[in-house]
């Protein structure tokens, strides 16, 4: 008889329970196909159960001091730290990506629970003194209530850190759905923050897919969703929700533009894009997976051909890795039927990276560095967000044509330029309707000081996760104009104008 696989738990009101559902997924190795563990499809009650919790538990949640909430942020980022490695290995063997970029991936969502841990500086309301006789106005951050997170496959530390931690340490009880693909890292960082003090019922976790998400997105006791996915699933999350009446943040879909210069270091840039695009196998929202070489930048291709075929494709936990395999079988059959519409769409294939051979893996979802060129709009490959290792290499004559061109894609959510020109570089700074810009940064991701700020079709909400702008989204602002009487001040009768 095999081993039993381990079943994810649930979390609900500080315990971590098993799922009565009969519906149940696989959380699958994506390098070898091993199966690591079942993920319970919760049921209405469970779900029902989890956001009852996260309501009782507000009463008294809302009330605790802003420091002691704090102070629990301050132990969960050591908890982290101490863990670090454990964290990784158990998010590269459910994810696919390579040991230190696992790292990466914890410790950027690290940054946050740092962040979360000064949040006293951060919920801060104003004061303004006597704006009229005797009067003072003043604001007060005050929470929502229950919040509620649904976080994508390829973050599986990062984003749902970006969430819970902001929102728990600014008063509100939080309901997470993670990824179904692969939980388990995420369930990990839950029991470190059960662990670092997060009391009963203010951090629970449902998992599911669709029904779950909307059962989330009906349910009236929600106040607020922070989603990050998939372009399609955002929308639907944001309309409904929206028109439940909730506040809703989301971060979706991208499809990131290079441009470099011919002034640019060509052997920094071409390293820093081969990074970018092929890291994470293109996995992430802010890889670049098209490159615009603009002038005689476009003699460069040969070489950023070479770059790419030198990364090494293998299991996330082989020493020297560079590429790991896609999430699942299902995301590589849907990159291979790309590449093959791009090359029957005219695209020219100029490195191919179907069917790698990768030792000791021979399972795994691999698809190696691929390059296109001669790519335009119209064609599937530069249409659609493709999610794994697939560059597009276009040509443009000047920077206003790239600038152009990139404008008028619909995604905004990050690009970047490579030159040595600051005049040229501070053009593109301006001129470009993209929310979040790297100025010879391959992947600019804004730290906790500053917030996510991607644009246009990649967001729907005003306010980005993280940083300032998600204290405002966490919160609601209730602004007091108060006067106090005393003996001394004179009664002038009953004034029925709107004067104060
Ligand atoms: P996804 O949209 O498939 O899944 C996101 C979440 O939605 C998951 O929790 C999933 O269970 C749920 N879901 C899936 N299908 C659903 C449906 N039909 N109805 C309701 N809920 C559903 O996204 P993914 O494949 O996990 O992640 C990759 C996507 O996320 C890419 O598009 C990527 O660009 C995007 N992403 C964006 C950012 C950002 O900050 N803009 C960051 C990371 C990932």
């Amino acid at each position: 008889m095999g081993a039993t696989i381990p079943t994810v738990k649930l979390l609900i009101n500080g315990q971590f329970v098993e799922s009565k559902t009969t519906q149940w997924r696989d959380v699958v190795n994506p390098a070898t196909q091993e199966v690591l563990a079942r993920v319970p499809f919760a049921t209405p009650d469970e779900i029902n159960a989890a956001v009852a919790n996260a309501k009782e538990a507000f009463k008294t949640w809302k009330k605790t001091p802003i420091g002691a909430r704090a102070r629990i942020f301050l132990k969960l980022q050591q908890l982290i730290r101490e863990n670090m490695k454990e964290l990784a290995a158990i998010l590269t063997a459910e994810q696919g990506k390579t040991l230190p970029d696992a790292e990466g991936d914890v410790f950027r969502g690290l940054e946050v629970v740092e962040h979360a841990s000064a949040i006293g500086n951060l919920q801060l309301g104003e004061l303004a003194n006597n704006v009229a006789n005797g009067v003072d106005t003043y604001t007060v951050l005050q929470p929502l209530g229950v919040c509620a997170g649904i976080t994508p496959f390829n973050f599986p530390a990062m984003i749902p850190l970006w969430m819970f931690p902001m929102a728990i340490a600014t008063g509100n009880t939080f309901v997470l759905k993670p990824s179904e693909q692969d939980p388990l890292v995420t369930m990990r960082l839950c029991e470190l923050a059960l662990e670092a003090g997060v009391p009963p019922g203010v951090l629970n976790v449902i998992h599911g897919g669709e029904d779950a998400v909307n059962a989330i997105c009906d349910h009236p006791d929600i106040k607020a969703i922070s989603f990050v996915g998939s372009t399609r699933v955002g929308t639907h999350v944001y309309n409904r929700a929206s028109l439940n009446g909730k506040r809703v943040q989301c971060m979706m879909g991208a499809k990131n533009h290079a441009v470099v210069l011919p002034d640019a270091n060509k052997e920094q840039t071409l390293n820093a894009i081969a990074g970018a695009s092929f890291g994470a196998a293109g996995q992430r929202c802010m890889a670049l997976p098209v490159v615009m070489l603009v002038g005689e930048a476009q003699q460069w291709l040969p070489d950023l051909v070479a770059k790419a075929k030198s990364l090494k494709v293998s299991g996330g936990t082989e020493p020297g890795t560079d590429v790991g395999p896609v999430i699942s079988c299902a995301a590589l059959s849907r990159i291979e039927g790309l590449i093959e519409r791009g090359v029957a769409e005219g695209a020219t294939l100029a490195l191919d990276g179907r069917k790698p051979t990768v030792p000791g893996y021979e399972k795994g979802n691999f698809v190696g560095p691929t390059i296109f060129s001669d790519v335009k709009p119209g064609m599937t490959i530069y249409d659609q967000e493709i999610f794994g290792p697939v560059l597009c290499v276009v040509g443009a004559e000047t920077l206003d044509e790239a600038i152009e061109f990139i404008n008028a894609n619909p995604n905004g959510n990050g690009t970047a330029v490579f030159t040595q020109s600051g005049a040229a570089a501070r053009k593109f700074q301006e001129e470009i309707d993209v929310g979040q810009v790297g100025i010879n940064v391959p992947v600019p991701v804004p730290v906790p000081l500053f917030s996510f700020t991607g644009s246009r079709a990649s967001k729907l909400g005003d306010l980005g996760p993280y940083g300032k702008q998600v204290v405002l989204f966490y919160t609601q602002t209730k602004t007091v104009t108060a006067r106090w009487f005393d003996d001394s001040t004179a009664s002038h009768g009953v004034n029925t104008t709107i004067s104060l």
